[in-house]
């Protein structure tokens, strides 16, 4: 009897100590003074508001270069992770390039995920939503490169291709179903648009400031029903009315240069690389289907050829079994 009370207050005390250790694995959002790592000691935490940050452009000529398969697949992995509060989605099938607008290095692309509501604040205030894409740098792994767009809902989709991506994507993560489509990362994006960069930090727990960011300075206008079923999907699943971090303080260490639209995210190039793709795969199709068409004729016409000469073929002898035949039917006997 008292092996066996001790055996139970044993396994309680296992079963408290598992609980506290899975829930001291995750955070929450609305103790966000508790959060460990640098979040409460670092010099330069993200996000950051740029309502006063100037608007001077930086000399010079910048772009986001992209290179690669940079679209999500149907084969793309669609999450909601509770300890994360976010919609995650990664994608094995996509090996995406982009290039650091400012020094050139390069980074691939990890994963993609959703803030609600946004988390940079914009010259014209906060968004509905925003994008992370994470990225890793190429020579140093433990480096990232994200890039931020702003979602605010409107009466109208300014940007149909990114309202479809985030519709979709909320719709695949809520009922745990593939994308329907492939969805261009580029395309996207806001396609004239400059854009902030500065050196900062994740945005969740530990937040190690190892994070160069690079966020679109204008927002994208979705439909508001969009926000609504991606916060409807935040809410059911996640169970939190927010996953968003407060604006943390903007020091010279964050560096922040602000890029005008005409120079940085100029996607033409990525784009026009797309469109020569498709229009080489409409060439190639039509001159595929092009060659089985003629060969279909072809064989038709062999066929019909065959068949005519064999019709006459057969006729030939009918005719002179006709004849034969007519003259036996004048001809009362063979000769012997
Ligand atoms: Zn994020």
């Amino acid at each position: 009897m008292r092996r066996t009370a001790f055996r139970l207050a044993f396994c309680t005390l296992l079963s408290v100590m598992l609980t506290w250790r899975v829930a001291s694995q995750q955070f929450n959002y609305h103790d966000q003074h508790s959060w460990e790592g640098s979040c409460n000691t670092g010099s330069r935490q993200s996000p950051i508001s740029f309502t006063h940050v100037g608007d001077a452009p930086m000399p010079g000529h910048y772009e986001i270069d992209l290179s690669g398969d940079c679209e999500l697949t149907p084969t793309a992995d669609v999450i909601v992770a509770p300890n994360l509060h976010q919609v995650v989605v990664t994608d094995p099938a996509m090996k995406c390039n982009i290039k650091h607008p400012v020094t050139g290095a390069a980074y691939t692309v990890q994963q993609l995920h959703f803030h609600l509501p946004s988390e940079h604040v914009l010259r014209d205030g906060p968004g509905d939503a925003e994008l992370h894409i994470v990225t890793a740098n190429n020579a140093n792994p433990d480096l990232k490169m994200v890039v931020g767009i702003v979602y605010r809902g409107g009466d109208d989709s300014q940007h149909p291709i990114a309202a479809a991506l985030l519709s979709n994507v909320f719709r695949s993560a809520a009922k745990q179903t593939a994308l329907p489509r492939r969805y261009g990362l580029l395309e996207s994006m806001p396609q004239k648009a400059g854009g902030y960069v500065y050196e900062g930090s994740l945005t969740t727990p530990p937040c190690s400031e190892v994070v160069s960011w690079v966020v679109f300075s204008e927002a994208v206008v979705i439909l508001s029903k969009v926000v609504s079923d991606m916060k409807r999907v935040m809410n059911v699943k996640i169970g939190t009315p927010r996953n968003n971090r407060d604006l943390q303080r903007v020091r010279s260490e964050h560096q922040v240069q602000f890029i005008p639209s005409a120079e940085v995210f100029s996607v033409n190039r990525y784009l026009a690389q797309i469109t020569v793709r498709k229009i080489l795969i409409v060439i190639v199709g039509t001159f595929v289907f092009g060659a089985i068409i003629l060969l279909l004729w072809h064989h038709h016409d062999e066929n019909k050829a065959c068949l005519e000469a064999g019709n006459t073929e057969e006729l030939a002898p009918l005719t002179e079994a006709s004849g034969n035949a007519g003259q036996a039917g004048y001809g009362t006997a063979a000769p012997v």
